[in-house]
């Protein structure tokens, strides 16, 4: 006998012969032996509906009242569903997030889950009940209903499958599976027959609205499988797993459009701005990403960095103060740029990647404004209106137009392969940032090119030159433009200084650049789980290293990383310092 949750999105239970449906499928498995918690979604755009009430009583709802209203959808859905099973002749019980015990923070609207208590959930599922959970919905310390975020239906299938240690959890929606780029948008999308949880976890948090990134996260943490599949066809779908072992180079391509950029001018060049910029912006729940420093010339430097759209009249309220104290020259901005990205697990071993985005982009005639890449992706900042362009651009470059996807499925073990000690402290932890590591590297140099020419083409020029010298570039980062110059810089092994400074010369004929740089560094990585979607990290990393009065070079995030280049002659005791800062000890 399995333990399985199933759960099914809006569009899956959008009308009532859609709920018997799915009933069908949680009736199948029951009957055929297994425990069944079934996590269901508000009934189609009912989610939507309740918010487009909300505006218009009032242009600022409270968010306690919010969650208020946004988690009746899913009441609405579990008792019909629940309705659905019983006039099938089975016993099943419906029960809000309340009711099951989905203990939550206060932060409404956008709320963590703390704890869940199994024993009321287990005790049904003993007793032959089929259990219908409300998806998406938790309560605070205080009693208050709290919800999870959008799409958070997600997180909370995945959650229960972690706590009630379910052999795997089946996310029923309106497409057969994870696709390389959004089917919907892109009709030469394919579908992945496996997909690893770092890979979906990166897609998932830089747009690909599939699955709530924040359910990946649990996954990875409880090594919780996956399988994505359509609610209204058969077929195999998508395994997501920690062990799916196939190490493309790209997997997909993910969009995420409502992106806005700001840049602070002229920062005094000193330890410790950063830190007072994000720690303030941290404070307020607002996460960051593509943060990127330049070189800086003059003793200043900018800062740039993006949020999303509904996050910018409070980040831009927030970085006027802080750069006023700062006394940096001023601020700017742009509400209209996506991010696009590429991603793949076995990016780290390929050479090339970068420029054959870069190239296509260029080819394309579309000018990148910023780059930040980590160890599986590259994400590129571009104009809004060319981000759709922009992932037909990539998708086409790395083959995926039409792929066929030829890898198995994983072997999917048991949820908890871990120690059971230490999945009783991660399950402590839920939704706590886990920070597993800190590590420093000390072999690679850092090559910057300062006033190269703003134009379409100026980073696959850099880099078609860069692989034509073969060196093989780690971190790759472009800061934000200013007065038609740009900035590039790229790390490279240590031992290939001499052949990178020989291509710097080369490219910055080519390209037009006056000043390159290359510069030993040390590279100081801090892994773990919920990096990028808990606010803050970065600054957890900035405050400590500027107390030290050590500066930051460059820093890329990810959702699984953050890597920071310090000086080389900071590196070990940068090392220890962030191992304090993070109880690495
Ligand atoms: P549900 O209501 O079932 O939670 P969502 O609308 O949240 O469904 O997610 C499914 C949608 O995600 C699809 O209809 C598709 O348009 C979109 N999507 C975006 N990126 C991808 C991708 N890489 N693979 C599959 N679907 C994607
Ligand atoms: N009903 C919620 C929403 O529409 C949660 C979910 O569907 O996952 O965002
Ligand atoms: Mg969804």
């Amino acid at each position: 006998m399995a333990r399985v949750v199933q759960k099914f999105g809006g569009t899956s239970v959008a009308d009532p012969e859609k709920i018997v449906r799915a009933a069908e499928k949680a009736a199948l498995r029951h009957a055929a032996g297994d425990q069944v918690v079934v996590v269901v979604s508000a009934m189609g755009k009912q989610t939507d509906l309740l918010v487009g009430l909300a505006e218009q009583i009032t242009e600022s709802p409270s968010a306690r009242e919010m969650d208020m209203l946004l988690s009746t959808g899913e009441q609405v859905s579990v008792s019909l569903f629940a309705m659905a099973l019983q006039s099938m002749g089975h016993r099943a019980v419906s029960l809000t997030g309340g009711q099951i015990g989905i203990r939550t923070d206060s932060s409404h609207t956008k709320a963590r889950i703390q704890s869940i208590s199994t024993d009321h959930v287990k005790g049904l599922l003993e007793s032959g009940a089929i259990v219908i959970a409300a998806g998406f919905q938790g309560f605070d310390p205080d009693g208050n209903i709290t919800t999870l975020g959008r799409g958070g239906s997600d997180t909370t299938a995945v959650a229960l499958a972690a706590v009630l240690n379910a052999d795997r959890c089946e996310i029923y929606t309106d497409v057969d599976g994870i696709y390389t780029t959004d089917p919907r948008v892109h009709g030469n999308a394919a579908r992945l027959v496996t997909v690893s949880h770092d890979e979906m976890l990166e897609l998932a948090s830089l747009g690909a609205g599939v699955m709530h990134s924040r359910s990946i996260e649990f996954a990875k943490k409880f090594g919780v499988p996956i399988v994505v599949r359509s609610s209204f066809e058969d077929g195999p779908g998508t395994e997501i797993s920690s062990g799916s072992t196939s190490r493309r180079t790209v997997s997909g391509v993910a969009l995420a459009k409502d992106e806005a950029r700001i840049t602070v001018e002229d920062v005094p060049d000193q330890p410790g701005a950063s830190h007072q910029l994000f720690a303030e912006l941290a404070s307020r729940g607002i996460s960051v990403d593509m943060i990127i420093q330049n070189a800086g010339t003059g003793g200043t430097a900018d800062i740039s960095f993006t949020v999303t759209n509904q996050d910018l009249p409070t980040a831009l309220e927030i970085t006027n103060c802080v750069a006023e104290r700062l006394r940096a020259a001023g601020v700017t901005h742009n509400p209209d740029v996506a991010k696009v990205s590429i991603v793949g697990s076995g990016m780290v071993d390929a050479e090339g990647v970068a420029a054959t985005l870069f190239n296509a982009l260029s080819a394309a005639k579309i000018n990148v404004h910023m780059i930040t890449t980590s160890e599986i992706k590259v994400s590129v900042l571009v104009d809004r209106k060319n981000g759709e362009k922009s992932v037909a651009a990539a998708h086409k470059a790395f083959g995926l137009d039409g792929f066929i996807d030829k890898s198995s499925p994983a072997e999917s073990g048991p949820v908890h392969k871990s120690d059971p000690l230490e999945v009783v402290r991660r399950l402590e932890g839920m939704e706590d940032l886990a920070i597993e590591d800190c590590q420093l590297d000390m072999s690679q140099a850092l090559v910057t090119f300062l006033n190269l020419r703003d134009t379409p083409g100026v980073a696959a020029a850099v880099f078609e030159e860069v692989g034509r010298a073969g060196l093989n570039v780690d971190m790759i980062v472009q800061s934000f433009p200013r007065n038609g110059q740009a900035e590039i810089s790229f790390t490279v092994p240590a031992s290939d200084r001499q052949r990178a400074l020989a291509a710097a010369e080369n490219i910055a004929q080519a390209c037009g650049a006056e000043t390159t740089d290359v510069s030993e560094v040390a590279k100081l990585s801090i892994t773990g789980v919920g990096i990028r979607s808990h606010a803050g990290v970065a600054d957890k990393l900035f405050a400590p290293l500027a107390d030290a009065g050590i500066n930051i070079d460059l820093i890329s995030t990810s959702e699984v990383r953050v890597n920071v280049l310090v000086a080389a002659e900071h590196g070990k005791r940068s090392l220890s310092i962030l191992r304090t800062a993070f109880a690495l000890e």
